[in-house]
């Protein structure tokens, strides 16, 4: 028997594993340390038992989220557990992409400063270093005018989500003109590693080009670079939780 409902049923999924959320927490801690992200930006995590779900910090600075600022979403940006509490305007930035990416388990957005002049011109982030193999295919660009004209430049709703993730397509990074960029990964550990090493290789880059014409890792050289990196993830992450600490 059914009956009319405009509103699909919310159901809270299981509470998350202690150590995913505690990893959470480390992650928007770390991208505060190493200047990714500063009072704004935000680092969410997949639901690792629900993957219509997905782990964010209530609106707040990444660098003092707690464990229990942790919140957990629908795919629409809906909040399941926020209890009253303000939730980030782009939450939308992160559901559109566990929607469109079934391959993403953690995507950070930042306004992180280095990347910006790459959105305003349009010219793509390409792997300097082999520690941005994962920028092999360089990093997409979203125009947010295309989709919605003259905005406020956030990604305040489902419909920019949905472009957002549909600019981003396959690749690892996108560039939003005039705001930020937002990276994704298969883990926390990888996303947050992208999102350091996408500034890094932003100042690179730049310096490069002012020197002259630049051999960039070419797409086969990226791809080797990148399967490595990632068996090296546990122990750049080491390094910055121990600077952070013990989360509370
Ligand atoms: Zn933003």
């Amino acid at each position: 028997m059914s009956h009319c409902n405009d509103s699909p049923q919310r159901i809270m999924p299981p509470a998350a594993d202690r150590a995913l959320v505690d990893k959470l927490v480390l992650a928007n801690r770390i991208l505060y340390r190493q200047g990714v992200v500063d009072g704004f930006g935000h680092a969410s995590v997949r639901h690792p038992e629900s993957p219509s779900h997905f782990l964010l910090a209530r609106n707040m600075a990444p660098g003092l989220v707690r464990r229990e600022d942790i919140v957990t979403f629908e795919l629409d940006g809906t909040a399941l557990d926020a209890a009253g509490r303000r939730v980030y305007l782009e939450r939308f930035i992160h559901g559109a992409i566990y929607r469109a990416r079934p391959d993403v388990q953690a995507v950070v957005h930042s306004h992180s400063p280095s990347v910006i002049p790459f959105g305003v011109t349009g010219t793509s982030l390409q792997p300097v270093f082999h520690m941005s193999g994962f920028l092999a295919e360089g990093s997409a660009l979203f125009e947010i005018r295309d989709v919605a004209g003259d905005t406020d430049m956030l990604i305040s709703n489902e419909t920019l989500g949905a472009a957002l993730a549909d600019a981003l397509g396959l690749r690892s990074m996108v560039m939003m003109r005039g705001h930020g960029s937002t990276v994704v990964g298969s883990s926390v550990e990888q996303a947050v590693y992208r999102a350091v090493y996408a500034e890094v290789n932003a100042k690179l880059q730049m310096q490069a080009r002012q020197l002259g014409d630049v051999t960039y890792l070419n797409a086969s050289e990226a791809a080797k670079a990148a399967t490595t990196n990632d068996t090296q993830l546990t122990r750049v992450w080491e390094l910055w939780a121990r600077e952070i600490g013990i989360v509370e």
